[in-house]
Order: C-alpha cells, then sequence, then structure tokens
C-alpha cells in the first residue's frame, strides 16, 4: 500500500477526496486541526468504505493537529518510516478560505496558508518526500480574463485569500527549478466544487456565516433561510445573474485521484497547474431552476445588489487536466442538486 498524507482531509474536498483514495487502496495518514471540520467525519468514512482487502483502520488514520506544528509533522513522517510506510507524497488541503475573512484578517491567512505550506515543505524536504498535490484556486487569475480561463491566463488575485494561494504555487515553482531537488508538483485550480457524495453521508458542513451559494441555497431548500439573496441581476450574462463552473464534490475528488496517480508514476521531477472545473457555464437562476426541478421544491429569492469584488462570469478551459490525468467530469448540475440536498437533508445541522 502507499502511503499518503492528507492535510486537511476532515474538511469538504478533503473528506471527499480521502474517501476515494481508499477506495482505490491506498494508506492514509490525515492530519486535521477541526477549525473547519469534525472529527466525526472518521465515522462517515468507515461506514462508506467497502474498500480493499485491508480494513479501514488499516488503510486510515486522523491526527488533530496544526500544519504550523513542525515537531508534529516531523513525528508523522517519522513514525511513518519505523512503521515501514514512509510517506509518498502529499495531498495539501489544509487552509484557511474564506475570501472575506482575509480581506479582514490578513496576517492570519498568510501565517497559515503560506506560513503553514513553509513548514509542510521543509519537513517534507527533511524526509525526502518531493511528491505533492496543492490545493489551489481560480481566484488567483486575473478577474478582467475572458471566460474560459486557461492555465495561461494572467495570475493577478484581488483579495489576500487568492493572494496566499498564489504565492504558495510561486514557492512550489522556485522548489521544482532547484532540479537537484527533484520535486513533482500538481496544483489544482479548482473552479467552483459543490454538492456531496451521493449517499448523502459526507457534504459540505460551513461553520458561520455562509458565503457560497449552494450551501445557501441547501439552507433556503431546508426552510433554514426564507429567502436566497441574488447578487445582482444586471450582469453582462445572458439572464443578468452571475455565472460559474459548478463541479461535484466527487468529480473533484477523483481529480485528486488520477493527479496522485500522475505524480507517482512520473519518472523525472515535474509542475503542472491544472484547471479542475467541467468547462460550463451556469448562472444563479439556471442554478435555482434546476436544484428546483430536480428535488421538486420552491426557492425564493430576491434581488440585491452586486457582491463587491464579484465576476461576471468565470468557467474554465480544461482540457490540460482532461487530456494529462484522462480526467472527465462525469456528474452534471442534476446530480449536484440532487446530492447536495441529499446531504442537507440528512445533516440539517452537519455533522453535529
Ligand atoms: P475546508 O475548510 O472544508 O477544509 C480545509 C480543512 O483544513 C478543514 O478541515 C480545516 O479544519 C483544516 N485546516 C485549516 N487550517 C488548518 C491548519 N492550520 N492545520 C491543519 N488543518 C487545518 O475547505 P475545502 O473547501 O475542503 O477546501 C480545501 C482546500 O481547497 C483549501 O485549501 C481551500 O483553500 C481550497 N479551495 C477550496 C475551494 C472551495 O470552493 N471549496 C475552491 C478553491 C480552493
Ligand atoms: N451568489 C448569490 N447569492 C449568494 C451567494 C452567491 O447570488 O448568497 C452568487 C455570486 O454573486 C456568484 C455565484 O452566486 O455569481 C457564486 O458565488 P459563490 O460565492 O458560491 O462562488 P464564487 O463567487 O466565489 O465563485
Amino acid at each position: 500500500m502507499r502511503s499518503i498524507l492528507v492535510t486537511g482531509g476532515a474538511g469538504f474536498i478533503g473528506s471527499h477526496t480521502c474517501l476515494e483514495l481508499l477506495k482505490n487502496g491506498y494508506y492514509l495518514i490525515v492530519i486535521d486541526s477541526y477549525i473547519n471540520s469534525s472529527p466525526k467525519i472518521v465515522q462517515r468514512l468507515n461506514s462508506l468504505f467497502s474498500g480493499s482487502r485491508q480494513s479501514f483502520k488499516e488503510q486510515f488514520k486522523l491526527i488533530k493537529g496544526d500544519i504550523r506544528d513542525k515537531i508534529l509533522l516531523e513525528s508523522i513522517f517519522k513514525d511513518a518510516i519505523n512503521n515501514k510506510m514512509p510517506i509518498e507524497a502529499v495531498i495539501h488541503f489544509a487552509g484557511l478560505k474564506s475570501v472575506e475573512e482575509s480581506v479582514f484578517n490578513p496576517s492570519l491567512y498568510w501565517e497559515v496558508n503560506v506560513g503553514g505550506s513553509i513548514t509542510l515543505l521543509r519537513i517534507m524536504e527533511q524526509y525526502n518526500c518531493r511528491n505533492i498535490v496543492f490545493s489551489s484556486s481560480a481566484t488567483i487569475y486575473n478577474c478582467n480574463c475572458k471566460s474560459p480561463l486557461s492555465e495561461e491566463c494572467e495570475i493577478k488575485p484581488i483579495n489576500t485569500y487568492g493572494q496566499t494561494k498564489a504565492a504558495v504555487e510561486n514557492l512550489l515553482f522556485s522548489l521544482y527549478k532547484n532540479k537537484r531537488m527533484d520535486w513533482r508538483i500538481i496544483n489544482l485550480r479548482y473552479f467552483n466544487p459543490v454538492g456531496a457524495h451521493s449517499s448523502g453521508m459526507i457534504g459540505e458542513d460551513p461553520r458561520g456565516e455562509i458565503n457560497n451559494l449552494f450551501p445557501y441555497l441547501n439552507r433556503v431548500a431546508s426552510g433554514a433561510i426564507k429567502e436566497l439573496r441574488i447578487f445582482g441581476n444586471n450582469w453582462p450574462t445572458l439572464d443578468g445573474t452571475g455565472v460559474r463552473d459548478y463541479i461535484h464534490i466527487m468529480d473533484l475528488a477523483n481529480a485528486h485521484y488520477l493527479a496522485l496517480k500522475y505524480l507517482l508514476k512520473k519518472k523525472n521531477s515535474g509542475f503542472l497547474s491544472l484547471n479542475i472545473g467541467t468547462g460550463k457555464g451556469t448562472s444563479v437562476l439556471e442554478l435555482i431552476k434546476t436544484y428546483e426541478e430536480v428535488n421538486s421544491c420552491k426557492i425564493p429569492f430576491i434581488f440585491v445588489d452586486r457582491r463587491p469584488g464579484d465576476v461576471a462570469i468565470s468557467f474554465a478551459k480544461n482540457n490540460l487536466a482532461t487530456s494529462t490525468l484522462g480526467w472527465k467530469p462525469k456528474r452534471d448540475l442534476s446530480d449536484i442538486c440532487r446530492d447536495g440536498w441529499k446531504w442537507e437533508k440528512l445533516n440539517p445541522n452537519g455533522y453535529t
């Protein structure tokens, strides 16, 4: 079994990716501080695990801790060697992700997202582990670029969150340039990950105020929130509402599995940035319509002013990911709406 460290593996994208990797026979060591997740994910993953010949316990270990804790990280790498399961690669999800919070608390975002990554990368160097898949984001692109956004678009983030993602990508590039070290690096630049595993057992469990459209939609459907506020109806789009590239969380999880497989097969060093999106834009009104149809429900909404910092249209050019990884999104907007609502119905209070 190949041994992989997953930072932030208890979170939304991390937990779905863990399931995909468990299914494919990897041994996972997860480190998570639970600042935006819950240890209850372990029972959920265990119950969904219908794996290989190993038991869940033989394939999955979750450690509570912070990626800024150098001593803890060292002990994780050391223990893995002592157990004859040295860590071969890292999938690095851990970090803070609220654009709004990053603007109000920039030093925290630089400390966790960049400082935490530096600590992790230093320990990886020390323990000769030089394969990494990094969670990057489409928010790093210049917001004036026209969609579909290719990996060649200018990198020019306008908020602190995006700047920390771009900074880590830059750091990774410097590591790769040092050929003596032989790093294999893939930055996955996610567009809008949404939905949940089709079982409804794991999903997105946002803490605090909800900012993103899909979890908000779920809350309106459940009646916990009275109505959806749509930020602007005068964007230069077909129906005047903002357009995004919504990708099913299990398709995103599958992209991580394929990226990891690609890295571990690769003989030489490498540095790749790949857009992970469907390549298709969907407006807010289109998403609401599909959600209502698939789930036979009504989503009350009102139009309010545009949200500061929003762009009209953002969707991916995803050819590089599809051709390099042999990856293809298999689920559509209806699957997203059905699975996302199932998670919400079964878990109105998240993991608590
Ligand atoms: P999430 O908050 O659900 O998951 C992140 C996990 O990291 C959480 O479990 C959290 O507890 C943990 N964590 C945070 N700081 C930590 C620290 N210092 N040490 C250890 N654990 C820590 O978020 P997500 O949506 O699953 O996102 C995962 C990654 O993908 C993040 O890096 C995020 O920036 C990036 N990303 C997310 C999106 C999105 O729309 N969800 C889009 C682009 C990129
Ligand atoms: N949006 C909205 N109401 C909300 C949240 C989001 O109308 O309560 C819109 C937002 O303006 C954008 C789209 O939905 O056009 C997706 O927003 P989200 O925050 O989910 O993703 P991002 O803008 O970060 O890509």
